[in-house]
């Protein structure tokens, strides 16, 4: 216990100290293209103003929102209009489209628009590091053990253990939008074939389910948001695939935006996906997204990990991986909605 807390400071203290490496190695970088660029404390027009910048000013992006960049400034995040800044490198999604996306600041807010949480930013860095910490220290605590004996009971039991909830699953991405592209894989395929399984699953333990798409269709991301704000939905559930330009990078991480309801849900079902896929658990983090942001119902965004890895590129293809994913999605919800 003692050494574990040594190791706790040790890694922190660490953290501190290489904060500016972090930083600058893992976000995309940026050079402004336009005479002032205005920093915000959040990603709209109305925004408090943090600051300013000039042209030619470098800036390193770590999540992309509707248009719109974070970053830090003076240690604080800080938002950006994407429109106002030149990639300075390659932009590794761009040539998918065929289109010669290069430096095209419209590829960015059109067909990414819908944020890629590829960012590690300092603050998720240090939660990964911590819940990692965390997971050795209860491996033999027991908490596992149990949801997995209370899933077999029930799987036995045949239960319709979810009967009267309605959930949204949204398949990330589709139509003009890929999302990531590795290797001729599409997230926005896969994002719905593992959809689809879940959709399934669900109906079978008796739950009503909306899927924001059921094909490739592009749907907006303000669209996806008002389909759950417009229903009674118990949880909104967004299906991503992950890259990162380290290829090592792996796991599977769930976000919510909320501190509440979507916090617990997003442990409940980060957990068991986990025990389900036997991935690296990244953890689950808070990100500021706007499918997560503006939803009125519980909501979490799902990275079922990275098609820049070329090991998780070659399983997250396959059904059976598909289908465990599913399978550890909706075993977090039961665990969730029948724990009350
Ligand atoms: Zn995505």
């Amino acid at each position: 216990m003692k050494n574990t807390l040594i190791i706790i400071v040790g890694v922190l203290i660490c953290l501190f100290i290489f904060q500016p490496t972090v930083d600058a190695d893992s976000g995309q970088l940026y050079k402004v293209n336009v005479e002032t660029l205005t920093l915000r404390d959040a990603p709209n027009q109305s925004a408090t103003v943090l600051g300013y910048l000039k042209i030619g000013a470098k800036v390193t992006v770590f999540l992309q929102s509707d248009g719109w960049g974070s970053t830090y400034y003076n240690g604080k995040e800080a938002w950006v209009s994407l429109n106002m800044l030149e990639e300075k490198n390659g932009f590794p999604d761009a040539a998918v489209s065929g289109e010669s996306g290069k430096g095209d600041p419209q590829l960015i807010t059109e067909e990414n628009e819908e944020e890629e949480p590829k960012a590690e930013t300092i603050q998720q860095y240090k939660d990964e590091k911590l819940e990692e910490l965390d997971e050795k220290e209860h491996t033999t605590a027991g908490i596992t053990h149990k949801d997995k004996n209370l899933e077999g009971q029930r799987k036995q039991s045949g239960e319709k253990t979810l009967a009267g909830y309605h959930f949204i699953i949204d398949p990330g991405h589709g139509g003009k939008d890929p999302g990531a592209v590795r290797s001729e894989l599409y997230e926005k395929t896969i994002t719905l074939s593992t959809a689809k399984k879940v959709d399934e699953l669900l109906r079978d333990k008796g739950a009503s389910v909306t899927l924001t798409r059921t094909d490739d269709t592009f749907i907006p991301v303000e669209e996806r948001v008002q389909l759950s704000n417009s229903t009674t939905a118990d949880a909104f559930i967004s299906l991503h695939y992950n890259t990162f330009k380290d290829q090592s990078i792996s796991g599977i991480d769930t976000f919510y935006n909320n501190v509440d309801e979507s916090q617990q849900l997003a442990v409940a079902i980060q957990r068991s996906l986990v025990n389900h896929v036997k991935f690296t658990n990244r953890g689950s983090k808070q990100a500021s997204y706007q499918v997560l942001r503006e939803n009125k119902h519980p909501a979490l965004l799902i990275e079922l990990g990275f098609i820049s890895n070329p090991e998780e590129r070659k399983l997250v293809r396959t059904d059976t991986y598909q289908e465990k994913a599913a399978k550890g999605i909706v075993s977090g919800l039961e665990n969730y909605f029948n724990n009350d």
